[in-house]
């Protein structure tokens, strides 16, 4: 097989959307990951008919001037699913839950990002509600779209809602895959600082495995039943036991929050702004206490920012509103709260050098030299003095 690299698209562009691959008409375009583990483009030569299909349907080339990619917000939330148990089992508010069991209730399908038996992540189709159980809660990896947009364009054609929620480079692939907007499709973009390597991410399940003895069956990437939003990240292993550990003691959840490990194109991403792709903006709103004693109250088991872009966005929020508490706040509020609203993620000074230490020295060496410094302080404190600290430093 003779193959070429997608047309001129920089490396440092391409989302991994994989609307280029699925748009073909002869399947000449396959995924195949990089040497950092991220999916690109491979175009066989043999096989391509020369229709430059794949280049008119790629997001970037698209998303300065479609207007379904540039919704202006028209009123902001900050929101939390009332039912508390069923808050803890997601990451921020638990919004994306009530939209989703609502969207399956009247018959539809939601298609959003699950575990596989791997611990790989991808997009999964839910029909039933035990199935949308599984795609609550962040996954900070990216998630693999294959096969996934041309099963919603099945499903749109057979006349099935579809409500689909990830990334909002995600949503745009598939937005530009469908070419035009659909009566029963329903989008949910996430405001997105970036996606970590999937390799990455095999490696460190593989180290944790290694060190435990044990394996790992699921994973949480933010626990909070015990201490409360964004305290821990969570291993259950296949003896039944759980391991939680403190953010900054796992080495995977540091770097993640130091965007280390992220596609190239995060830190040039095209929709780190307030003009949204999706129909529903969710994300965390950060510093929206400050604005409200409410949600001083709120804050400990996390609440979301539920911005509604489209008029299709609000009459499925009016229509799960009674699930929530929330308190309406001005636009500018969360986009002063969120760096991703305003612009993309810098990259840190040691992304590329950390992926070659990686490659020299393996993932163990990388924990063991590159890791947060575990001060003796810090391995004495208890987790819950961590997180009153965090608390009370956000509040100053
Ligand atoms: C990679 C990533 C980066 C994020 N960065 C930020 C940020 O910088 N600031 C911020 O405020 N919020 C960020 N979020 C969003 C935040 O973590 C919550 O997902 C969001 O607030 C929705 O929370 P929820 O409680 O409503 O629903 P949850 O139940 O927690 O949300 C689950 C939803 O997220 C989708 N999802 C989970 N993992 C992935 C994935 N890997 N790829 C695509 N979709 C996925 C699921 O399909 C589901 O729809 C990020 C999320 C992800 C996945």
């Amino acid at each position: 097989m003779r193959t070429k690299v997608f047309y001129d698209l920089p490396e440092t562009a391409c989302y991994g959307c994989q609307a280029c691959a699925q748009i073909c008409p002869v399947s000449a375009i396959s995924m195949v990951p990089d040497e950092e583990g991220f999916l690109f483009p491979q175009i066989d030569t043999d096989k391509c008919i020369e229709c430059n299909l794949c280049e008119k349907t790629c997001p970037t080339q698209k998303s300065v001037s479609n207007p379904l990619f540039n919704a202006v917000p028209t009123n902001v939330d900050a929101a939390w699913e009332k039912d508390f148990d069923a808050r803890l089992e997601s990451t921020s508010g638990g919004a994306f839950y009530i939209f989703g069991k609502k969207w399956i209730e009247d018959g539809g399908v939601v298609y959003g990002a699950d575990f596989d038996d791997k611990l790989q992540v991808c997009h999964c189709k839910a029909v039933t509600i035990e199935e949308l159980q599984r795609q609550r809660g962040s996954k900070y990896v990216q998630s693999n779209l294959s096969g996934i947009l041309k099963a919603v364009r099945t499903d749109l054609k057979a006349g099935i809602k579809v409500l689909f929620s990830g990334t909002p480079c995600q949503v745009a692939g598939l937005r530009a895959f469908l070419k035009k907007d659909y009566p029963n499709l329903i989008c949910i973009d996430l405001v997105c600082h970036g996606v970590p390597s999937p390799l990455i991410f095999l490696e460190h399940l593989k180290y944790v495995e290694n060190m435990s003895g044990k394996q790992i069956v699921d994973y949480k990437f933010r626990g909070k039943e015990r201490s409360g939003w964004r305290a821990y990240i969570k291993y259950i292993f296949k003896d039944k036991t759980v391991e939680k550990r403190f953010l900054g003691n796992d080495f995977y959840a540091y770097s993640f929050y130091r965007s280390r490990f992220n596609r190239r194109s995060c830190f040039s991403c095209g929709f780190s702004h307030a003009k949204r792709v999706g129909d529903i903006t969710l994300s965390d709103f950060w510093n929206a206490e400050r604005y409200s004693k409410e949600l001083r109250k709120q804050r400990k088991y996390g609440f979301n920012m539920i911005m509604c872009n489209t008029e299709k966005g609000r009459n499925l929020y009016n229509e799960t509103i009674s699930k929530f508490g929330r308190i309406e706040l001005p636009l500018q509020i969360a986009v002063d709260g969120d760096v991703r609203l305003r612009h993309a993620e810098k990259a840190p000074l040691d992304r590329d050098s950390i992926f070659q230490e990686y490659h020299t020295h393996g993932y163990e060496w990388l924990v063991n030299n590159r890791g947060p410094k575990n001060s003796i302080a810090s391995r004495l404190t208890p987790t819950w003095v961590k997180n009153l600290i965090y608390e009370i430093k956000s509040r100053i």
